[in-house]
């Protein structure tokens, strides 16, 4: 299934894909919490589908698409986990996996507008793919990972590069700025995609390619990623885990190249959907 959120930020309402239709199911009366999926929610949404969806309104293509998850837990990112980008940022590839995390205050929808943060002069692009927790994680082995993530997702892990590696020994100032975590389109479950380690990743500012990867290269995968962060921290249903991105960041290019107000951005992962961002200027 795929699973949306659509309507203006303070009336947002849960939608589903199907039959190749967008469905407004708010009158099934749940939005996607993280209570939702950690309670058998895909299921009762299936067998509700079953009697309803025919008295379900399509959503117009005008409608604006929200963030898919009604509440988000903790947003977990990595940084260097492929090695094309690695060399591009004249870093060494890591024995462990990099982690930081990243304010879930910058999450918005998958197309809202991107805003340049105050004085910024190096706001960058990534495009990852990101996994959310389905069930509490404490401990857990690589072999039984996946049982605890739940959905995948695209996630667009703008930075600021200047706040990133110039003004802090962490990366999240850099990473945290409202607006840099637009997710989305949908919440895709795991049956949809038959290899999450075998996907097409891209993005295009103002029409020309920028990012085009495969989910192939990732050094550490989502099975030891799970496991890995679960021998440090509890994970929750509805924390997100984004796996980091491939070659072709705005810093890797010589001379670097970052985005301005009126940049357009598109990007997409294939079988996750896509989306497009507008970079506007800070304007208080
Ligand atoms: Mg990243």
């Amino acid at each position: 299934m795929k699973l949306f959120r659509f309507g203006t930020p303070v009336s947002e309402q849960p939608g589903v894909v199907y039959q190749d239709k967008m469905l407004d199911i708010h009158a099934f009366g749940e939005d996607y919490t993280p209570g939702f999926f950690a309670n058998d929610g895909i299921s009762r949404l299936q067998s509700w589908l079953d009697d309803h969806a025919a008295d379900c309104p399509e959503i117009p293509n005008s409608e604006r698409l929200a963030p898919p998850l009604a509440h988000s837990g903790k947003i977990i990112c990595v940084g260097l986990n492929y090695k094309d980008h690695a060399a591009e940022s004249n870093m060494d590839l890591p024995k462990e996996p990099i982690i930081f995390f990243k304010a879930t205050s910058a999450i918005v929808g998958p197309n809202d507008d991107l805003i340049i943060p105050k004085g910024s002069e190096k706001t960058d692009w990534e495009v990852e793919l990101a996994v959310v927790i389905g069930k509490k994680a404490s401990y857990v082995s690589e072999a039984e990972a996946m049982v605890y993530v739940v959905f995948y997702i695209f996630h667009y892990d703008y930075s600021e590069r200047d706040y990133q590696l110039e003004r802090s020994l962490q990366w999240v100032i850099g990473y945290s700025c409202d607006t840099f975590a637009p997710i989305g389109p949908y919440l895709v479950t795991k049956d949809e995609i038959e290899d999450i380690h075998n996907l097409n990743l891209w993005l295009k500012v103002n029409g020309e390619s920028k990012q085009d990867g495969t989910t192939a290269n990732l050094i550490f995968k989502v099975p030891h990623l799970v496991s890995y962060l679960s021998q440090f921290m509890s994970l929750h249903p509805g924390d997100i885990i984004s796996t980091g991105t491939p070659a072709g960041v705005g810093l890797g290019f010589d001379p670097p190249q970052y985005l301005k107000a009126g940049d357009v951005v598109e990007l997409g992962i294939e079988g996750l959907g896509s989306s497009r961002q507008e970079a506007k200027a800070y304007s208080g």
